[in-house]
């Protein structure tokens, strides 16, 4: 990769965790697009997983992934093995937030790990930033290319890169969803045909409370407790369900012109995540 850089060829970057979809492909296509060189890398990353999550079931389809990245002129494929990149002598932890942090700016930042699946997944996003870091050094990329779907990983990520000063130009880009709204995900799969059918309650409660505060409500409050009464009946378990600011991701109480709702529920035994950013124009109403 670095002699692909050093004869100026421009490198898009691509990581993923296999299993692909329309919306893994719909940022490698991107990738194609912008840059000489694309990689993509496939690697179920055993340090974001807990120890009651779903490393071992999660579902590894190298043979059709290989065959989708080649229809789509991928020119590498990073497929490394946990040893190649946790090896026993690994002893790296990446993290958010220290102690000299004043207590005004932890306000600021702890959210961004703390909150929201950082809540329920401790250690996910320190193994994210982990592996992430480590490919962004081997890729040796210009762009590299994440989904708004893990829209908390997403700003993690890019605090990251700016923090640590990384030479890589970050995108993210929108969701992609079946044509009823469920966000696309490797999990899907997971689901039964009745999970499938309920799983749908996530985009559409999304959607509904970005329409009601297109047209006027502002009571986040009651936004918030409507929104889960429509879920309720659909899902198993809501985990979270909350209306926060677009980058500290702090909860809000009152409304403002930005804002990102994101939910986490399970149905059945499957987690599935999904979000949608709300920007209106007029604070008066
Ligand atoms: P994963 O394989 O789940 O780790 O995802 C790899 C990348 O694809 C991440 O940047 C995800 O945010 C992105 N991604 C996953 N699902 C979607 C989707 N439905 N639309 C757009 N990007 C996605």
């Amino acid at each position: 990769m670095r002699k692909l850089r050093e004869r100026a060829k421009t490198i898009g970057f691509v990581p993923t965790m296999g299993a692909l979809h329309d919306g893994h492909l719909a940022l490698v296509r991107r990738a194609r697009r912008e840059n000489d060189i694309v990689a993509v890398s496939i690697f179920v990353n055993p340090a974001q997983f807990g120890p009651k999550e779903d490393f071992k079931r999660y579902p590894r389809t190298i043979g059709r992934d290989e065959k989708l990245l080649k229809n789509l002129k991928v020119d590498y494929l990073f497929h490394p093995t946990p040893k190649a990149m946790y090896p026993d002598s690994y002893a790296l932890k990446i993290s958010m937030g220290s102690p000299w942090v004043k207590d005004r700016l932890r306000k600021k930042f702890f959210p961004l790990l703390e909150n929201l699946c950082g809540k329920y997944r401790p250690g996910h996003f320190e193994g994210v930033m982990a592996i992430v870091a480590k490919l962004l050094v081997l890729a040796q990329c210009h762009r590299t290319y994440f989904g708004q779907k893990d829209y908390q990983q997403a700003i993690l990520i890019r605090r990251m890169i700016e923090d640590l000063h990384f030479d890589v130009i970050m995108k993210v880009l929108p969701t992609v969803r079946e044509s009823d709204g469920l966000a696309m995900s490797s999990r899907n799969r997971y689901l039964s045909g009745d999970e499938r059918r309920r799983a749908v309650a996530l985009s559409r409660t999304l959607f509904w409370l970005r329409g009601q505060v297109r047209s006027g409500t502002r009571n986040i409050l009651w936004l918030k407790r409507e929104a889960a009464r429509r879920l309720k009946p659909a899902v198993d378990k809501i985990q979270y369900f909350d209306i926060v600011d677009p980058q500290s991701l702090a909860s809000l109480r009152r409304w403002q012109t930005e804002m990102v709702v994101l939910t986490a529920c399970f149905v059945g035994k499957t987690r599935l995540i999904d979000n949608v950013t709300i920007k209106v124009k007029n604070q008066k109403s």
